[in-house]
């Protein structure tokens, strides 16, 4: 498919599938994968190891201000997808657990956290073909992209989803617990001042709750083809 230098903007509740969604998108179509959230994960996993963040989830704010003029974030392109680096040191495990899932909606809520990862968002999606996942990529950081999706499915089906995804990553977890995270990550996301997750009046809804991959890539490709590529 011959698809024009565009920016897909994929936005949506916890869990949905949106990574697993826009990386396979990405890689079909030959554009970037940016995973918006593991940025906010990654700030959130620096302030947890700075003790910027005490167990009550009490954060330092003028300190982590600070301390994010100096913190480098980037992703590292490898054989088995793009990582996130701080510095010279691979976090992609540390992000992913429960721990940083239950403190990252708090830290994401900052405006000057939402900043900062702004910044390297909209510097990434510079040069177009690009598909970012996350929650505010088609409301705030890039209102203009071409094609718009906001992804959502049943909450137990994103449950059981994310619990065996992190079963096999040897995390014990247990369905009520992952449960929990993502129905209260929901909350705060939607509710908070800045850029709260809401759909795009011209975004597109997919709910892939009984949706396998294939059928999310034949739905998509079939609205590139007849909306984008058709222009
Ligand atoms: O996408 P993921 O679940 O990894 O995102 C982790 C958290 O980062 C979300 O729960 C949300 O608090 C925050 N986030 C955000 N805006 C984005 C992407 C993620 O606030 N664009």
């Amino acid at each position: 498919m011959n698809v024009p230098d565009i920016i897909i903007a994929i936005d949506g509740y916890s869990s949905t599938g949106k990574s697993s969604f826009a990386k396979l998108l990405a890689s079909r179509l030959g554009f970037l994968y940016l995973d918006s959230g593991a940025l906010y994960r990654g700030v959130t996993l620096f302030a947890v190891e700075s003790g910027l963040i005490d167990a009550d989830g009490r954060i330092a704010l003028p300190a982590l201000k600070d301390a994010l003029s100096s913190l480098d974030l980037h992703f590292v392109s490898e054989a088995d997808g793009s990582k996130l680096y701080m510095g010279g040191r691979c976090i992609e495990k540390e992000i992913r657990s429960l721990a940083i899932s239950d403190k990252v909606s708090p830290v994401s809520a900052l405006p000057f956290v939402r900043e900062y990862v702004d910044g390297i968002l909209r510097e990434a999606g510079r040069r177009r073909r690009i598909v970012m996942d996350g929650r505010d990529i088609g409301t705030t950081v890039f209102p203009d992209a071409e094609l718009k999706i906001f992804m959502t499915a049943d909450p137990m089906v994103r449950a059981e989803r994310r619990a065996a995804e992190l079963r096999a990553k040897g995390d014990e977890v247990e369905i009520g617990e992952v449960l929990r995270n993502l129905q209260e990550r929901d909350r705060i996301d939607s509710s908070r001042e800045v850029s709260p997750l809401t759909q795009a009046p011209d975004a597109i809804v997919l709910d892939n709750s009984n949706m396998t991959f294939e059928d999310q890539m034949d739905w998509i490709l079939d609205i590139l083809q007849k909306r984008i590529c058709s222009k």
